[in-house]
């Protein structure tokens, strides 16, 4: 492996060194004094992230998945009627556990590439006692961004619980829990969190609390039962599983950078990440998948011109220029490269996938006249 590759791929992302080196701490024991009190810090640092203030939040052992899993099996019963935006792979895939779970599912049909339309949610949602709206916010897939904030006001004005799929936003694109009335938020650690993969974070406000306090039939989960979770969150010397302890050191020391980078700061560099290389991108003559004003800052989805092969750009990319980027999802699998630009991301990292991007197309004849470096560069200098 080459130690210097770069991962600009949309998760998992590169991880700072000072965070892989908790990992290498000594492993204490999960219910001490020490390490209860690192959680301890590490879930206030989280309810700032999630910007919740009375939420219970879940750091488990598992990846986003479990994190939707969890989310759904507390709050979902069988039969429940939920409505599920549907613009992407990952929305697809959340369907896919609610079904799992027993509830039955309408859709709101979203293009991929496209965001919902809240008047369309709402007036779908007025069709139905649905239980819950899930969406997700940033689909990995598209890269285009769902317009949570006014998806909550849609949510709540029908008293549904809102569900959110934050894996691809929560750390590089603002979530207001408690302001946007997210009942249910979850993500991994591997996103823009800048922690390796292995945790799946998950946020429960008080009407999810009280979905799970007044469910009528037995929840399906043991693991992921946020009641048996909930003492141990509050003072975690108790035990119920033991905590993927190491992987909180991770979790713990990367919120504090996040933290001290300061969340708006964070997320102003990541739209600026994000303008810059979709300026790149449109510059050489690519064409990006999502509209300008409804991307998402932490990842790109860009068309591959006439004639250019996915594997081969993608292998000259990994092996002569060292930067790892991602191949299309389902029915963009072969037509959309996407690179991830969230988490420890600088303008170096970025210049440099815009220049292999460049080359790596050469490579394949692709003929351009303007620089995407040169523009990226113009989107930096550029005051707002
Ligand atoms: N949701 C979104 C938006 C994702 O991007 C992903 C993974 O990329 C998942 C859910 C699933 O997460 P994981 O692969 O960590 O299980």
């Amino acid at each position: 492996m080459d130690e210097r590759s770069l991962l600009m791929i949309p998760g998992p992302t590169n991880v700072a060194p000072s965070v892989l080196s908790t990992l290498a701490r000594p492993t204490l024991s999960h219910v001490s004094g020490t390490f209860a009190d690192i959680l301890k810090q590490t879930l206030g640092d989280l309810g700032k992230i999630f910007k919740t203030k009375s939420g219970l939040i879940l750091p488990l052992a598992g990846t986003g998945t479990l994190g939707s899993e969890v989310a759904l099996a507390n709050v979902i019963e069988p039969n429940d009627k939920v409505l599920a935006v549907s613009n992407g792979y990952f929305a697809d895939r959340l369907v896919e556990v609610a079904a799992t779970l027993g509830a039955k599912i309408d859709r709101e049909h979203v293009a991929w590439g496209s965001v919902a339309d809240p008047h369309e949610v709402e007036k779908k949602l007025s069709t139905n006692n649905y239980k819950a709206l899930l969406v997700v916010h940033v689909d990995t897939s598209t890269g285009a961004a769902n317009p949570i904030e006014k998806l909550g006001r849609v949510a709540r004005s029908r008293d549904a619980l809102f569900i959110v799929d934050a894996v691809c936003s929560l750390g590089g694109m603002d979530v207001e829990s408690d302001a946007w009335g997210i009942d249910v938020c979850f993500t991994g650690s591997q996103k823009a969190l800048g922690v390796p993969p292995g945790l799946a974070i998950i946020s429960f406000g008080p009407n999810a609390l009280k979905a799970r306090e007044e469910r009528k039939t037995p929840i399906g989960t043991y693991y992921g039962d946020l009641k048996r979770w909930a003492p141990v969150m509050e003072d975690p010397t108790k035990y119920f599983a033991t905590h993927p302890v190491n992987m909180i050191y991770a979790l713990h020391h990367s919120c504090s950078m996040i933290l001290s980078e300061g969340l708006d700061a964070r997320f102003a560099r990541h739209t600026k990440m994000a303008e810059a290389f979709r300026a790149a991108m449109k510059s050489i003559g690519l064409q990006l998948l999502c509209k300008e004003n409804e991307s998402a800052s932490t990842l790109t989805v860009t068309h591959y011109p006439n004639g250019v092969i996915d594997s081969e750009f993608r292998k000259t990319m990994a092996e002569k220029y060292g930067i790892v980027v991602a191949g299309g999802l389902g029915p963009l699998s072969q037509k959309v490269f996407r690179v991830g630009h969230m988490g420890n991301i600088n303008r170096n990292d970025l210049l440099a996938t815009i220049a292999a991007v460049e080359g790596s197309l050469t490579e394949q004849s692709f003929q351009f006249t303007s620089s995407g470096v040169a523009a990226a560069n113009r989107t930096f200098a550029a005051v707002r």
